[in-house]
């Protein structure tokens, strides 16, 4: 497929001022870790857009890329066995009738069945059956070793993601805590490489009332820089000047003693997370939720990345791409960290927020903070993908790059290779959740690239919330999956005339 193509809009043009910026600022100030570092794509290629106004699109790709081939459902599909392949046709199928998902959606959702203890127990069973072996890699560690384990064995990795939601207060926060250790407890069980990345939302362990909080302080010190935070000891830039900034009407309150009591321990839970990562040899990686809360997190990440990414990028942020102000704050994240002497770790995805951002942004009077168009945001993802590509390969960088769209990573596929970056390199990672995009990760594996599966596990239950936004996204004969169910079908009927014959 060719690369998307698309004029320049005027906010396009503000963020390329700003990163042309950032190259200039990169480029008279060689850092030691950027010694050998390439010119800064992004802005570089942006710039020329500024001056010959052909419109911006993702820099490296000459041609068509030969790379990643989904055309092969036989070689692609070659470590799946039949069975594993006819339930995930089934289960995907049945996910794109959009009627019966509805009805799935309504009942998971239907207090009076859910609260029916023996239709309760009737419905997990259906779910555990299906969709939850689908979409969720077990139970506990020990389930979720055993299918890290198979997942191997076809040639990928694993990222374990303990499913649990919002927490709400330190109790809560503790018990995630101990689950999050025993998750990278149990990487020890396992062959090293098997599991790529242990996943940490900061939701899950500091109480979410407290993030609304320091997001809101944030903001309120990104109005007014005279405003004083004492607990904000680093300097790394959480907002940029395009960031939203409506959540926070007016002036907050300063963190009361309790607050800041709370705040330490939550800076504690992500500490003693990091420090096994380290310990263990496994990077963690922080998920990226709402922009309400997104500034603390964010605060969190990389107070926590400046402690840990000094040799090697340890603790790997979220970045997501549909954004408007994505760009801009991945060029300052950048820059930070190339200043603070740090490997700046991201993982980029085009972000899972997108209606309730908008709702949220128009009930208060303003702009959405996403991109006006698809097309904006596939261009931002490809931009940053690039960007943090040159950083690889200029050792100052690592990029998790989390998506199922195969034109994104055909482009980044042929970066990689244009800049030397080879399939092994471990500071390149493609992902894809769990039981979606299989083609797709497969030709990925197969061109030569390391890849995971994000893979969350957890009681049925404590998953359902997932499951709910893995239906929602499969739902429609034009979905997600309809590639893999293609794909899957093909090689299906290839092995039974195979066995006919
Ligand atoms: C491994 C992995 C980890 C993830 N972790 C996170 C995370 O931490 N936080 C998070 O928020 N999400 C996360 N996601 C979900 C991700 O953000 C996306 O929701 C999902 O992967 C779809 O994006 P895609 O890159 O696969 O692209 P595609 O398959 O091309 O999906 C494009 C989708 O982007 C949406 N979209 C974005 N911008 C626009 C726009 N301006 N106009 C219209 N539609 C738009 C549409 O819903 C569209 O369907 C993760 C995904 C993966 C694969």
């Amino acid at each position: 497929m060719a690369p998307r193509i698309v004029a320049p809009s005027k906010k396009a043009l503000v963020c390329c001022n700003l990163s042309v910026l950032a190259r200039r600022l990169l480029s008279s100030a060689p850092s030691p870790i950027t010694a050998a570092s390439v010119p800064v794509q992004l802005s570089g290629l942006q710039e020329k857009h500024i001056h010959d106004r052909s419109p911006p699109t993702f820099t490296a790709p000459r041609q068509a890329s030969p790379l990643i081939d989904l055309d092969d459902p036989e070689r692609l599909f070659s470590a799946v066995p039949t069975a594993k392949l006819i339930r995930s046709v089934g289960n995907l199928h049945v996910a794109a009738v959009g009627p019966v998902v509805d009805f799935g959606i309504w009942v998971m959702k239907s207090r009076m069945i859910m609260g029916t203890e023996l239709a309760r127990e009737a419905l997990i069973g259906v779910v555990r059956r299906t969709f939850y072996e689908h979409f969720c890699g077990g139970e506990d560690t020990v389930e979720a070793a055993a299918t890290v384990r198979r997942l191997n064995e076809a040639g990928l990795r694993g990222m374990l993601d303990y499913a649990v939601e919002d927490a709400e207060d330190n109790p809560s926060c503790d018990r995630n805590l101990d689950a999050f250790l025993q998750t990278v407890e149990s990487t020890k069980s396992l062959p090293p490489g098997h599991v790529s990345f242990v996943v940490v939302k900061i939701t899950a362990i500091c109480p979410i009332s407290l993030l609304r909080r320091l997001a809101d302080l944030l903001r309120w010190q990104k109005k007014d820089s005279s405003f004083h935070l004492p607990w904000r000891h680093h300097s790394f830039p959480i907002l940029s000047d395009s960031s939203p900034l409506y959540h926070t009407a007016k002036q907050p309150e300063p963190l009361t003693p309790d607050e800041e009591a709370d705040l330490l321990l939550a800076q504690d839970r992500l500490r003693r997370i990091g420090a096994r990562c380290e310990e263990y040899n496994i990077p963690l990686c922080i998920d990226a939720e709402y922009t309400a809360v997104q500034p603390a997190i964010d605060f969190f990440t990389y107070s926590s990345a400046a402690e840990h990414n000094r040799h090697e990028p340890v603790i790997y942020g979220t970045l997501q791409a549909y954004l408007k102000d994505a760009r801009e704050r991945l060029v300052l994240k950048s820059e930070a960290a190339r200043k603070m002497g740090i490997l700046l770790g991201v993982k980029l995805v085009r972000g899972a927020y997108m209606a309730s951002e908008a709702k949220l942004a128009a009930s208060m009077g303003y702009d959405s903070p996403i991109h006006n168009s698809i097309e904006e945001t596939h261009d931002c993802y490809n931009d940053c993908a690039s960007f943090m590509l040159e950083r690889i390969a200029g050792g100052s960088g690592a990029v998790v790059l989390a998506t199922h769209n195969v034109e994104s990573g055909k482009l980044a596929a042929m970066k990689a290779r244009d800049m030397g970056i080879s399939g092994g390199n471990h500071r390149l990672e493609f992902a894809q959740l769990y039981g979606m995009a299989d083609s797709f990760s497969f030709g990925l594996k197969n061109a030569g690239f390391r890849v995971s599966k994000y893979m969350p596990f957890g009681p049925v239950d404590q998953v359902m919330p997932y499951l709910l936004r893995r239906a929602e996204e499969n739902r429609g004969l034009l979905s997600a999956s309809t590639l893999d169910r293609q794909l899957m079908r093909k090689e299906l009927w290839r092995r039974l005339k195979k066995a006919i014959v």
